[in-house]
């Protein structure tokens, strides 16, 4: 065992605990009440001076110690889904349609953990804040904090998130620098054509035909304009037609989303999906409206965090339990949002690939491993001493 790891071994009852009272009470995006309440109690316990209502439900604690004004931000996530839960364990949710289905309960009680150990026998020099981010699901979270001008009054040097992540191995910790979760783009193509008889297409302008079209152009976009290295992905969700059997339509929607990993290559896709979709509709004679929004920016970590927790997981979980040759993930976390402002990192902590921990997130028999709750304290402590060392 590793001097490091298992500093937050005796807090494990306590925040199996805390997961499974969040878990139980899931809350949506922006509607985190009683999980801000919870938090603010716990921390105001710990003698940490607490900030509510940061960005809509967010919650800030700030601890400090010496005189050091070196200073580390850790994030994590407090929203949980809309989903029916299928487990059926005492603690699963309590609110029928609301689960914590992306480990956002565990992410919290490993920062609370954190907490409790760095407020009681922390051993450091400097600030230490605790972000609680609300509806993070939504991509609201971090942009609302940022608002409400989280880094001004919480001036971190670096910020750093953990998210666990089903397909790795339980208790690895995974990191890699650049971009480590995709951007997400959503597209609306309105095709105006001209409806008419299904018998006499001759009389109208099939926007079904235009339409049909476009969904396979659009799959040129990835296999022919972008560089074959470049990784994205453009899906057409839907096709919505104002037609009924016998008659076609006048009008077409097509909807979806695109996912890719710098705003170089984001370009790149909006500006090619827009000429194949104008350029098509046009060969028809039919109308098109192109429009094109970001909804996730990509989470880039920056070089120099990700090599610091790099080292901390290295002392934590050791080599062996260590990965860094994990491939970016094609989700997508409003955590970008942060580092698009400060340095940092997101790394991932494997939830376990055997079943039934390897149910995928946002799936309905998803739980998040307790096993998990000392390594991600464990190395949220190490990370705040070896940053922020006392003298
Ligand atoms: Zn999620
Ligand atoms: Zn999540």
């Amino acid at each position: 065992m590793n001097k490091h790891a298992q500093a937050t071994a005796y807090l494990h009852e306590m925040m199996t605990q805390w997961r499974h009272d969040f878990h139980a009470h899931p809350e949506l995006g922006c509607e985190e009440q009683r999980t801000a309440a919870t938090i603010a109690e716990l921390l105001r316990g710990l003698d940490i001076e607490v900030h509510t209502g940061v960005g809509g439900t967010g919650v800030v604690g700030i601890l400090k110690r010496g005189h050091g004004s070196r200073s580390i931000a850790l994030r994590s996530d407090m929203d949980a889904l809309a989903i029916v839960e299928e487990n059926s364990f005492d603690y699963r949710s309590k609110s029928t349609g609301k689960m914590h289905a992306c480990g956002h309960d565990g992410h919290m009680a490993m920062l609370l953990g954190a907490a409790q150990h760095l407020s009681n026998k922390g051993n450091f020099d400097g600030i230490v804040y605790f972000i609680f981010q609300p509806a993070e699901e939504l991509g609201y979270g971090a942009k609302s904090m940022l608002a409400d001008g989280l880094f001004k009054r919480f001036p971190a040097d670096a910020v750093y998130g953990m998210h666990n992540m089903p397909s790795l191995p339980l208790g690895t910790l995974a990191i890699r620098p650049g971009p480590v979760m995709a951007c997400e783009d959503h597209f609306e193509i309105i095709i105006s054509g001209k409806g008419t008889h299904a018998a006499l297409p001759h009389l109208g302008i099939d926007p079904i035909l235009v339409g049909a079209e476009i969904v396979s152009a659009l799959q040129s976009v990835v296999s022919r304009v972008l560089n074959t290295v470049d990784n994205a992905v453009i899906s057409v969700t839907e096709f919505i037609a104002d037609g009924t059997t016998n008659v076609l339509p006048t009008t077409v929607t097509l909807k979806g989303d695109t996912r890719s990993f710098t705003p170089a290559v984001q370009q790149q896709i909006e500006i090619a999906m827009g000429r194949i979709a104008h350029g098509i509709c046009a060969a028809h004679g039919a109308g098109c409206n192109f429009t094109y929004s970001n909804e996730f920016i990509s989470t880039i970590n920056t070089r120099t965090e990700a090599a610091i927790a790099e080292e901390v997981a290295r002392q934590i979980v050791g080599e062996e339990r260590l990965i860094l040759d994990c491939p970016p993930f094609m989700a997508s976390e409003d955590f970008g949002e942060m580092l698009r402002i400060k340095p940092g990192c997101f790394l991932f902590i494997g939830n376990g690939t055997e079943d039934p921990e390897s149910a995928g997130l946002h799936n309905p028999r998803y739980n998040f491993h307790d096993d998990n709750l000392t390594t991600g304290a464990d190395f949220w402590v190490h990370l705040v001493e070896s940053q922020l060392t006392a003298s």
